[in-house]
């Protein structure tokens, strides 16, 4: 029996273009999207050159355009001095990334000052995601505060974390945030042991924010309402890479966030209606999304399978969930009136998909 969902909208994923088309491209990504039964994706701008003003955001807007097979949108990144270039290329992106603690590529927004230039040039309208963990989050929020700026924040891992912006909610602060399927579903108790941290002790399992103890990872589940987006933060590195000795951060999860959200709905952790709300709803409603007209997903929840990654379509050819048992199976996927995905093929062809600020 199959299940209609809404085409599902994942705000944080790194497609590797340009530069690191080896991890990931826009085709293979959207790709690995639409066999996630994602049909929108929100695109980091950590590449290389990292898309910090007009002619690296042209060459990723390009790339896109030619090689996107479900619908995406682009982030600009903020960094020291480009507060005031960043406003013109505001409304063909998805929005302006702050990377406020230490990350995937050079974009560290380390100086308060910047964090109030950009805060006084960007539009209004025009969605602010942060990468800010612990007090850092404390202060962008008072930051944010001050300015009356409505701040979505990324990858929120712990107990103190979610806490906090449960309180500034209540407080009516403009916030709103996501958490990443790997912090729902692995905690430190999954690290490779001995569980030694730093010093690439955490092997293929190395992810920023880290991975954090079973109790903040309860915290997430406890303080569900306050949790606006699941988002994977999809952020693929082959396993070459994950070995070595110095393994980059970042797991692959747009081929696994739904099967793992369905398992838990089958768990009764979870309802079909949460994973709809928080991959759906809010994400159209805080990025400002369009509608996608005759756009669906098809699961069969009663599938049951193991997770393998040799079944995917990412570029990374790994996930750290290989052999997990899930239960909910993506069957079909319909995008703007065409079958994109049946039965484990994609269908779409790459520059099928368009630019969220564009339709
Ligand atoms: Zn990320």
């Amino acid at each position: 029996m199959a299940i209609k969902l809404p085409g599902l909208i994942d705000v944080h994923v790194h497609l590797r273009e340009p530069g690191a088309t080896h991890k990931e491209d826009f085709s293979s990504g959207t790709a690995a999207a639409l066999a996630g039964g994602v049909t929108t994706v929100l695109a980091m701008p950590n590449t290389q050159p990292p898309l910090v003003d007009a002619a690296a955001f042209q060459m990723a807007l390009d790339a896109a355009e030619q090689k996107a097979r479900c619908d995406y949108g682009i982030f600009l990144g903020a960094n020291l001095n480009n507060a005031a270039e960043l406003p013109a290329l505001a409304t063909q992106s998805a929005g302006l990334k702050f990377y406020l603690d230490a990350t995937f590529g050079p974009l560290l927004l380390d100086d308060i000052g910047a964090w109030r230039e950009h805060f006084e040039h960007w539009p209004r309208h025009m969605p602010i995601v942060a990468h800010a963990e612990m007090q850092t989050l404390a202060a962008l929020l008072f930051v944010a505060g001050l300015y009356e700026r409505p701040v979505h924040i990324a990858h929120v891992s712990r107990k103190e974390e979610i806490r906090l912006i449960r309180t500034a909610k209540e407080k009516g602060q403009l916030v709103t945030c996501e958490v990443a399927p790997h912090h729902l579903f692995l905690s430190t108790d999954d690290l490779p042991a001995p569980n030694g941290r730093g010093a690439g002790g955490e092997g293929r399992m190395s992810v920023r924010p880290r991975l954090a103890t079973p109790t903040d990872q309860q915290a997430l589940w406890d303080n569900l309402d306050v949790i606006d987006c699941f988002a994977t933060d999809h952020a693929p590195h082959t396993l070459e890479e994950k070995d070595s000795e110095t393994p980059p951060p970042g797991f692959p999860g747009l081929e696994t966030a739904l099967p793992l959200l369905l398992t838990a709905v089958h768990a009764g952790r979870l309802t079909l209606d949460d994973i709809v709300a928080r991959m759906h709803i809010n994400p159209r409603r805080i990025f400002n999304l369009p509608e996608q007209p005759e756009t669906w997903v098809e699961i069969d929840p009663a599938a049951e399978y193991e997770i393998r990654a040799a079944n995917h379509f990412t570029r990374c050819a790994w996930t750290p969930y290989e052999g997990w048992p899930v239960r909910g199976r993506v069957r079909r996927v319909v995008l703007r009136g065409q079958e994109v995905f049946k039965d484990g093929k994609i269908l779409a062809k790459p520059g099928y998909g368009i630019n969220v600020r564009m339709a």
